[in-house]
């Protein structure tokens, strides 16, 4: 049996990544997702198991020492990570996967796994970024400061992505990365 695809979705705080992956997976219902762990708080809303598992410091470090995580980072003061087996065995079903994590597990999972495709997310200017974190109002103004900070730098990098896309209008951004997906599945014969 044909192994899945696994896809990460990537870009810098604030671009619109987690719109981009709701909408793809309406879009495209057989898509099966990773529930990655995290060190932070859940939020209003957000289920345990649904949105994330939501772990101790402790419980996050022996999961990455005993090797139990595709990839991690540390990003705004919160350790988040994949976890391991799930991911692969549903690639090994021949499902695809569709990931959507920061610009540092990204680079990891592509070390990993060169055979995932990559899409980095890029804002329309950097100008927009701001107003959107801004506009989120959900950060201090040290905070928004800091994303921008490392945004600037995350840019600076995406060629380092399989492909780029801008998300300037949300409905095309999605149509770029089905389209993309589909023609990595068509190249790898995966279909
Ligand atoms: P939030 O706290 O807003 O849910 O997520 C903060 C950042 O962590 C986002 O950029 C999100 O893409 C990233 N993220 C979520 N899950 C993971 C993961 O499993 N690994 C990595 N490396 N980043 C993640």
């Amino acid at each position: 049996m044909k192994t899945g695809l696994l896809i990460v979705l990537s870009g810098p705080s604030g671009v619109g990544k987690g719109t981009i992956y709701s909408r793809l997976l309406e879009r495209m219902p057989d898509l099966t997702v990773s529930v990655s762990v995290t060190t932070r708080k859940a939020r209003e809303g957000e289920i345990d198991g649904k949105h994330y598992y939501f772990v101790s410091r402790e419980k996050f470090a022996s999961m990455r020492e005993n090797g139990e995580l595709l990839e991690w980072a540390e990003t705004v003061g919160n350790c988040y990570g994949t976890p391991r087996k799930p991911v692969l065995d549903r690639l090994a079903e021949g499902k695809d996967v569709l990931l959507e994590i920061d610009v540092k597990g990204a680079v990891q999972v592509k070390r990993a796994y060169p055979g995932c495709v990559t899409v980095f997310v890029l804002p329309p200017s950097v100008e927009e970024l701001k107003r959107r974190l801004v506009g989120r109002g959900t950060e201090s103004d040290e905070q928004v400061a800091a994303r921008l900070a490392l945004a600037e730098k995350e840019i600076a990098e995406h060629g380092i992505f399989d492909h780029s896309i801008v998300n300037a209008d949300i409905d095309k951004a999605v149509d770029d990365v089905i389209k993309i997906i589909e023609n990595e599945k068509r190249s790898k014969n995966i279909c």
